[in-house]
């Protein structure tokens, strides 16, 4: 990446833009963090909460076994230290979502501690993240304010439910970094089954530090832009905010540590509330749960019984298949990429490298291109792995040439039919009846005397229009190799 990029331009010269990302991960789990009610997304308003997520006086939590095994296992998938003892503490602010006045979270002792994460840039750049920290912490319920003209109503279904706050380091440097990371931490948890990554109902969303600095400099004061819901957003709001900031101090302002909201309507950053500072919130430990400690017995088990994680996965597809670093990377960004490659694999005649990279182009290229066009996901593409395979084994048969299969997938996307049928129905069969092509090859060599006489006299260039004269007469449907032998003999 050139100079000009990874810097920002100002009026005094270039600055330098920080990034540390705070991202809220709902944990994948049937109970809440410390009672046993249902965490179903979507289910009426206040169908989901024990008596203590609602507050009760006299009601205990209760530590859910299986959300600490998803914060584990999350903290293994990010090259994370786990600590074999944590603390749950008490974090005090009042708020009308927040029935007991506080918030269980973890905060001198968290339950996982540093760790990294790589990710892989366009340019072929690969850049470590440092994680701090993830913790395990309560969610609060929601305050709905559009139900009643004076009145503003309370839904408890989300209190309570377990959330992991993954903190990063303040390493990014650019908003494709910080979408890059991101959407690294999704592919890892979705892969786990800790999160199911869903920033659009909001069971992970980010909270975005930015500041700016001189290249060389101490780090600036920051601004933390609140529960940022897209990849998208997320750009927005750093390239949004680096360029407020440098406007700022280049105009004789000073950066204030405040708490900010993204306007989604108009791609801006807008105040919400001074930051309060973490002595406000009179952190100490719950006098109601004691520290957590984990068996590393347990751990080391977990550990062992990980399912293969998004670099692994790319390692095996560039060794096993020869595919390249950024076609691997493409292909295991989602895990629902990857399980359609591997299922469109098992379905081709071979799984040698020549095939695998036919597989990938295919997939990346016509597939992906067609379900973008369309507005889909890979899991409702209409043509499935199978039939993919299908059409790929009908190119590796030598029945059609690849110009043609891009017109049999066409008719695949439109009609579901699979490319054997399409193939017979449509007569699109490569012609390899030698005497055929000869037939052509014949004409048309008849009819460009200027052309044949051209290339004998040393133009090679021009093989590339005969043949293209041949596969236009046979609508291309003639087989390729057999047109080149005809032609090389008659030719000369
Ligand atoms: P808080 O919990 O009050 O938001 P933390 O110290 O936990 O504060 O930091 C939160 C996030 O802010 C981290 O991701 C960290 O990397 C990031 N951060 C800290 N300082 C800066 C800075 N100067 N510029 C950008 N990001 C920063
Ligand atoms: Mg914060």
């Amino acid at each position: 990446m050139s100079q000009e990029n990874f810097y920002m331009e100002g009026s005094t010269g270039l600055w330098e833009v920080v990034v540390g990302l705070e991202i809220h991960a709902q944990v994948t789990s049937e109970a809440k963090l410390f009672s046993g009610a249902a965490t179903t997304f979507g289910a009426e308003p206040n169908t989901q909460v024990s008596l203590v997520d609602a507050a009760m006086p006299g009601m205990l939590p209760v530590i859910n076994k299986h959300c600490v095994e998803q914060a584990v296992k999350t903290g293994i998938g990010l090259n994370a230290k786990i600590n074999l003892r944590s603390v749950f503490d008490r974090k005090n602010y009042f708020y009308a979502d927040l029935p007991q006045g506080y918030q269980i979270s973890q905060f001198l002792d968290p339950i996982v501690g540093e760790g990294h994460l790589d990710v892989e840039l366009a340019d072929g750049r690969s850049k470590r993240i440092g994680i701090t920290r993830l913790h395990l912490e309560q969610d609060a319920g929601k305050s709905i304010h559009d139900q009643h003209p004076e009145k503003s109503y309370i839904d408890l279904n989300r209190s309570g439910v377990a959330l992991m706050e993954i903190v990063s380091e303040p390493d990014i440097r650019t908003a494709e970094e910080a979408a890059a990371y991101v959407k690294k931490v999704r592919a890892i948890v979705r892969c786990l089954g800790t999160c199911d990554g869903n920033m659009d109902q909001g069971s992970m969303r980010v909270d975005v530090n930015v500041s700016v600095r001189k290249p060389g400099e101490e780090l600036g004061t920051r601004s933390e832009t609140k529960n940022v819901n897209s990849v998208k957003f997320l750009s927005q709001t750093i390239e949004f905010e680096a360029r407020r900031q440098i406007e700022l101090i280049e105009d004789g302002g000073e950066v204030v540590q405040e708490t900010r909201l993204f306007d989604s309507q108009r791609n801006i950053t807008r105040p919400m509330r001074a930051k309060e500072f973490a002595h406000d919130y009179r952190y100490f430990p719950d006098p109601d749960l004691p520290p957590l400690v984990l068996e590393e017995s347990w751990v080391d088990e977990l550990r062992k019984n990980l399912p293969e994680l998004p670099d692994e996965k790319k390692a095996r597809f560039m060794k096993d298949f020869d595919l390249s670093a950024y076609d691997a990377t493409v292909i295991v960004s989602e895990m629902e990429n990857a399980d359609y490659f591997e299922t469109l694999l098992q379905h081709c005649k071979s799984q040698d490298p020549k095939m695998a990279k036919l597989a990938s182009n295919w997939m990346t290229g016509e597939l992906f291109g067609a379900l973008n066009k369309d507005g889909l996901e890979i899991t409702s593409s209409p043509i499935s792995a199978e039939n993919l395979a299908g059409l790929l084994n009908q190119i590796q048969d030598e029945v059609i040439s690849g110009k043609i299969a891009k017109q049999v997938f066409g008719l695949m996307w439109e009609t579901g039919k699979d490319a054997p049928t399409l193939i017979e129905e449509k007569g699109l069969k490569q012609v390899t009846d030698t005497s055929a092509i000869e037939r052509v090859v014949d004409d048309i060599i008849a009819a460009n005397p200027d052309m044949v006489e051209q290339y004998q006299s040393g133009k090679d260039k021009l093989f590339g229009f005969f043949v293209g004269q041949v596969m236009k007469e046979m609508q291309g449907k003639a087989n390729p190799g057999v047109v080149n032998k005809i032609l090389k003999g008659k030719l000369g």
